[in-house]
């Protein structure tokens, strides 16, 4: 089936239930018809609901609905892209441990990659997604993920799935790739060799700026990489917080079931119900939104590439980009995010204050177009050194293309830079 159907129909059986609609589970906990089905459920010798913090049957159809659409056997949500992150890096590493990171990402995941999970004692090693050979020399015993975005945000660089994984497969260790502005109507990064895949769902998923959310995505036998692998030893040695269970030894995916049994349980960044309904309706109409930001944006990325103000675009749809090789390669479209340079900070921010039909918000992914100086907002808490090495320029203007109609954003860019 083609994504536009599996996002439409998976993990509900409208039959059974009687609704068109996913119904919203709006609730806490869950009966047990007995205490030997309770003891089953928390034995998993049974599969079923126990507590909200762990599962959610509305949020178990937005999963499986995702699951689907990245090309994945299982997924599990979060609470936001940014503890969609965090699971992945504390699902696999802990103190003593590293992570190779790309320099280029989003700015939360910079702060949460240098400095916050310094202090849990654990170490990122960053490489250069333009040059990611270099990422193979920061690999050691102690490396546990390699961590990147499929197009950053907000330089709009694209990464070379192709060396990543080879070098990634070499050294048995996960890749895991945020999908957030390609969305897996753009690329599929399963499909490519990655193991994991997560996204920021608070943006192209929700499509209208209603929600945060996040979802970790496993692609299938991930236990080949992790069975008897000494990185992943937790996986492969009985968990004493869960009487002893072995990861590796269960037919379940065990990254995801890890995540789920042991970091929702301790740490509890659990979707709420309607955030995961709201997110169910936001997937219903994603491929076809997709298509049309990824057009809008082109359109609006000539436009910007033939004005005199304007130094240089990012945007890979474009064929003067250095990246429009890897984006027909790997993408199908290139999604609405694009950035541009002016000359310097203060003509971005005239430019910033002066778009009447864009609105200055620090989001991405909305139907309504959102315009950002990412230097004095979301990338202002890095260093001038760590602004250099992610590549955010004082003058970088970042546009998420909305749903308007194009020529009336190319009018507002146009009286704003005149
Ligand atoms: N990843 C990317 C690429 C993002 O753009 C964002 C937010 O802008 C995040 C992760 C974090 O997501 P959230 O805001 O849902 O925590």
């Amino acid at each position: 089936m083609e994504q536009q159907t599996l996002a439409l129909h998976v993990g509900y059986d409208k039959d059974a239930q009687g609704t068109m609609a996913v119904p919203i589970y709006q609730s806490t906990a869950y009966e047990f018809k007995d205490a030997t089905h309770a003891a089953n459920l928390f034995s998993l010798k049974e599969l079923g609901n126990i507590y909200t913090r762990l599962m959610n049957p509305t949020t178990d159809v937005f999963e499986k609905r995702f699951a689907a659409m990245e090309g994945g056997i299982a997924a599990i949500g979060t609470a936001s892209g940014m503890s969609a992150i965090f699971n992945c890096i504390a699902n696999v590493a802990e103190a003593g441990d590293n992570i190779i990171v790309a320099k280029q990402v989003y700015g939360g995941t910079s702060t949460l990659t240098a400095h916050t999970i310094k202090r849990f004692g654990i170490e990122s090693r960053y490489f250069d997604i333009e040059n990611p050979s270099e990422l193979e020399k920061l690999i050691d015993e102690k490396s546990k993920i390699i961590l990147f975005e499929s197009i950053t945000n907000p330089n709009v660089t694209l990464c070379d799935f192709d060396v990543i994984t080879s070098i990634a497969k070499k050294h048995g260790i996960m890749t895991c790739v945020d999908n957030t502005v390609a969305t897996p109507i753009n690329c599929q990064p399963i499909a490519l060799g990655c193991d994991l895949v997560v996204h920021s769902t608070s943006k192209y998923t929700t499509g209208q700026g209603l929600a945060l959310g996040g979802i970790i995505v496993e692609r299938e036998n991930l236990v080949e990489l992790i069975k008897n692998n000494p990185r992943y030893y937790h996986f492969n040695e009985p968990d004493a917080s869960y009487h002893g269970l072995v990861y590796s030894d269960l037919p379940l995916p065990p990254f995801v079931l890890r995540v789920r049994l042991a970091l929702l349980r301790d740490l509890g960044a659990t979707p709420a119900p309607f955030n995961s309904w709201l997110h169910i309706q936001g997937l219903e109409t994603l491929a076809i939104r997709m298509k049309q930001h990824s057009q809008s944006a082109l359109e609006i990325a000539q436009f910007l590439e033939a004005h005199p103000k304007v130094e240089s675009v990012n945007y890979a749809g474009l064929k003067s980009n250095r990246f429009y090789d890897i984006g027909q390669k790997y993408f199908k479209g290139h999604s609405g995010l694009l950035s541009f340079e002016l000359k310097d900070r203060a003509s971005a921010k005239e430019v910033a204050s002066s778009v009447n039909l864009f609105t200055l918000v620090a989001n991405i992914g909305d139907s309504k177009s959102i315009i950002t100086h990412p230097a004095s907002t979301t990338h202002q808490q890095l260093s001038a050194k760590e602004l250099e090495e992610s590549g955010i320029h004082e003058g970088l203007i970042r546009l998420s293309v909305g749903l308007e109609d194009t020529q009336d954003l190319i009018d507002d860019l146009t009286q704003a830079l005149s």
